[in-house]
């Protein structure tokens, strides 16, 4: 049987195992390719799946987060949790859980936290990635800055990865799956896995 480092059922977030297994394993066979980019790490539920295969491999992760919560997270949503408010600052604040997450699961020289809009830090980034994993905001601004942001980052052959994909619309919000077909039908990628609501596409 596999293990992780920490139980990712101990860490705020929602992600299926099988999904989290599953980005693992494209996390570890894209490592040779070039570092992970993540966006959206949350409390770090799927960081701990993703940091630990690129810790086995040698690979450095990058997670990125403004860390104040997508917009299903804010007061009054669905998915808010006021655990994570921040009094002071009067909004939400994922960082400490996330870090905490981190420090947990040994992956504190793996994973590398980058607080900021992914698009802002996409203008800046030149490296060809390993794998892209796409898991922000889910409405259609956020989704397009990731995928506008970093697609064209990733190394042939490399991975980019989309959650909460929703076929049908009574499963889900729309933008994780209009990216995931703006993405294939750039003829950029092709799709060699699907695991729930996770996509993964091959950089062709
Ligand atoms: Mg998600």
């Amino acid at each position: 049987m596999r293990t992780l480092p920490l139980d990712p059922d101990s860490v705020k977030g929602f992600l299926d195992p099988e999904e989290g297994w599953a980005l693992h394993d494209a996390a570890l066979a894209a490592c040779s390719l070039g570092p992970v980019i993540e966006i959206g790490a949350y409390c770090g539920k799927s960081a701990i799946y993703i940091g630990s295969a690129c810790k086995a491999a040698g690979n450095t992760m990058f997670s990125i987060d403004h860390h104040c919560g997508s917009e299903e997270n804010q007061p009054g949503w669905e998915w808010h949790d006021a655990e994570l408010w921040d009094e002071e600052a009067g909004r939400l604040d994922t960082l400490p859980q996330f870090r905490r997450t981190l420090r947990l699961a040994g992956l504190d020289e793996t994973v590398v936290p980058m607080v900021g809009r992914s698009g802002q830090i996409s203008e800046f980034w030149d490296r060809p990635c390993g794998m892209v994993f796409i898991d922000g905001g889910h409405s259609m601004d956020a989704a397009l800055e990731d995928l506008h942001g970093w697609a064209g980052k990733i190394a042939r052959a490399g991975t980019l990865a989309i959650h909460d994909v929703f076929p049908d619309p009574a499963d889900g919000g729309r933008a994780p799956f209009e990216i995931y077909r703006m993405a294939l039908a750039s003829n950029l990628f092709e799709e060699v896995g699907s695991v729930k609501s996770l996509r993964l596409l091959k950089r062709l």
